[in-house]
Parts: structure tokens; sequence; C-alpha cells
């Protein structure tokens, strides 16, 4: 498990709650509006420097009574089969953890709840089913399953083991109104739905980085038609 990144302080990933955050490296999607290429790409992440462990719970214990929790975001941290032993190392420094994911590790999510290793989780919803393994560019012989485990870490999070939230990029050539609808269909009811504006920054298929983001009153439009569906439901 390479740490790829660490961002010293957050004021927004984790809900009321001062935190910093730790990129691990490695995906396994291919998300071609990604932000992260170089944590996500092996050419790219063999480029990336590594941070040291040691050197991020230094940083840590430096940071105690400043601090209260460390978001884990990726990459894809749940391909990572060290991440319960990090996840505690991280608790027994005391602090909280929220953990951002792409869902398609519903044995590791069940195991950190078990573990009481996580305290809030942020899943991506990326598309409605029929599209999911396509929009998402999954790789290896396992795509068929990935809908299953999808839902399997829907239904985890929904069974209440820790607070949880459902976030979904919204991008133009991607998504369509009617995507999103489907979507707030198949997870509702849920306790949060988030839709985050895509920001064209670098991605990994280059030709995002030209799209044009929904302005404000088409997110807002998209909103209200999926509002009815949740108790609570943000734009970012
Ligand atoms: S946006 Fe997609 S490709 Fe990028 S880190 Fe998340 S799941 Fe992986």
């Amino acid at each position: 498990m390479k740490i790829g990144g660490l961002q010293k302080l957050t004021l927004i990933d984790y809900p009321n709650t001062l935190a910093c955050t730790v990129f691990l490296s490695g995906c396994n999607f291919r998300c071609p509006w990604c932000y992260s290429p170089e944590l996500v790409l092996p050419k790219f992440i063999a480029q990336q420097p590594e941070i040291k462990e040691s050197e991020f719970f230094d940083f840590l214990k430096s940071k105690k009574g400043l601090l209260d929790g460390v978001v884990i975001c990726g990459g894809e941290p749940t391909i990572h089969t060290e991440l319960p032993l990090f996840c505690s190392k991280i608790k027994n420094a005391g602090y909280k953890i929220k953990l951002d994911t792409n869902g398609s590790s519903p044995e590791m999510l069940e195991n950190l709840f078990k573990l009481k290793l996580v305290d809030y989780v942020a899943m991506d919803i990326k598309a409605p089913k029929e599209k999911y393994i396509d929009t998402v560019g999954f790789e290896g012989s396992s795509g068929y399953y990935l809908i299953d485990k999808i839902e399997k870490s829907i239904a985890l999070l929904k069974n209440g083991a820790v607070a949880y939230e459902f976030r979904t990029t919204v991008v133009p050539g991607v998504h369509t109104k009617e995507d999103i609808v489907k979507i707030a269909h198949w997870i509702r009811p849920a306790e949060k739905y988030f839709l985050q504006k895509f920001r064209p920054e670098k991605t990994i298929d280059p030709e995002f980085e030209e799209t044009k983001p929904f302005d404000e009153e088409e997110m807002f439009q998209i909103r209200e038609c999926i509002a009815p569906l949740f108790d609570t439901i943000f734009l970012r």
C-alpha cells in the first residue's frame, strides 16, 4: 500500500470535523473524468513520490488535539488488504476516520464496520445500474459481479452501522438528468445524497478537461427532480 499524498488540513471533507486527508494510490476503476490520474494509473503512480507510513503517523502525533479526524481517500482505499491495520493504527492514535470509497468491496466495508474502524463513509454512485460497468471502465473479469457488489455496499451503509452519505459527481457527456433520476430511485431511501458539480481539471481522459460543467441552474433543476426522494440532498 502506497501513500501517494497528504493534505494536512481540510475543513470541508469530513462533516463537522477538522481533519487531514491521506491519499492511497491505486484504483480498480477508470472513471474517465477522474481528477486523480496520479493515484490511479500505474505509470503515474510509479512517478509519484511516496510518503512513508512513519512520516504520516509522526504527522498525526504532532497534530493531536488540533485535528480530530482523518479522511482516507484514493484512488480506492478498499483494494488494499492492509487497510484494516492502517485504520486501527489511526484509531490508536486517537482519530476518527472517514472513508471515501467507490463501494466495490462490500467485504472490506463489512470487516471495517465489524471491527469498528471507520466512523463515516462517503460512497460514490457513479451511474445508473445499467450503465455502471461501461461508465467506470471497470477492469478485470469480475465486472459481471460489480453491480452485485455495489448493491451490497449500498445496503450495508443503509443498515446504519456508521454515518454515511452517497454522492454523485454529475458529468456532462456521461450523465443526463434522467440518469441522475434513475440513480436516485435506485438508492433511495437514504440519509444524505450529494450531487457534486464536475470540475474540468486534469482528468484520466484528457477530453474531459474541455468539458463544460453543468451550470448552477442546471444542477438546481436536477436537484429539484429528485429532492422529494431524500431527507437531505445537497449540491456541492
Ligand atoms: S474517480 Fe473513479 S478512477 Fe478516480 S479514484 Fe475514484 S473510483 Fe478511481
